[in-house]
């Protein structure tokens, strides 16, 4: 299903409408799209909103000029590190004040606890990867399918990789969401409501999104319709670009 405005494009430069209008398209890109007859007849504002449509569908394989916003993953290890620090010691020393260290003792003990502990890390581990797939794609408006999920042995690092590009909007959302979900909210409710594992486990999960923050950050200055393509092996992503090195 195709918006006015698309079909409108398609009839300029057709004559007609089709359903595989968007197909058409993108099997056309990069080379051929503007040096065909058909499609340098559209007026200029069709061919911006077919540029952006063919970038949009690009996949890992289909290189355009990028720029490049990614940081190596030791890179992002190495300065989250006092991040890391900082955030959970700020989630716990909140714990310790409002509830004592008697508390905290205690919480720091259950959290432990093996059989609590590592179906904890590992379910926390798995939501946090997923919750970047869910973020892209809900927000994104993109199949499941685009998805890819794996660790980077290298530096022990989990991963959640989308494959094709999306607004920045929709990349921050999907960023943010394991930190805010996994840290920032149990952390709150542990805090506030007392319960000492939940803080705990808070506190580990904020830590472990300050590598996401510190790609959020990274992207601060672009406007939120930007084309981005999330990095096949670096933390962070591309702006994707069209041919003269402009962003979409
Ligand atoms: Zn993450």
């Amino acid at each position: 299903m195709f918006a006015k405005h698309e079909n409108a494009c398609y009839a300029a430069a057709k004559g007609g409408s089709s359903d595989d209008v968007q197909g058409v398209f993108i099997s056309l890109w990069p080379k051929s799209l503007f040096s065909n007859p058909a499609l340098t007849t559209l007026p200029h504002r069709c061919q911006g909103h077919w540029r952006r449509k063919a970038l949009e569908n690009q996949t890992d394989q289909q290189q355009s000029p990028q720029q490049d916003y990614s940081l190596s993953m030791a890179q992002a290890n190495l300065r989250a590190i006092p991040l890391f620090v900082f955030s959970a010691a700020f989630v716990i020393a909140a714990y310790r004040i409002t509830w004592g260290g008697g508390a905290l003792r205690l919480a720091i003990i259950t959290f432990i606890e093996p059989v609590a502990f590592w179906p904890a890390m590992i379910f926390g581990i798995v939501a946090h990867e997923w919750l970047h797939g869910i973020g892209w794609t809900l927000f994104g408006r993109k199949p499941w399918s685009v998805m890819r999920f794996g660790i980077h042995w290298k530096t022990l690092t989990p991963y959640a990789h989308c494959t094709v590009p999306l607004d920045v909007a929709s990349y921050r959302v999907g960023g943010a969401l394991p930190g805010i979900l996994l840290g920032g909210l149990p952390a709150v409710i542990g805090v506030l409501l007392g319960i000492g594992w939940i803080a705990i486990f808070g506190a580990f999960f904020l830590a472990a999104a300050v590598g996401d923050f510190l790609v959020l950050w990274l992207l601060r200055s672009l406007p939120p319709s930007t084309l981005v393509k999330d990095h096949p092996s670096r933390a962070g992503c591309l702006v994707v670009t069209d041919d003269s090195g402009v962003s979409v």
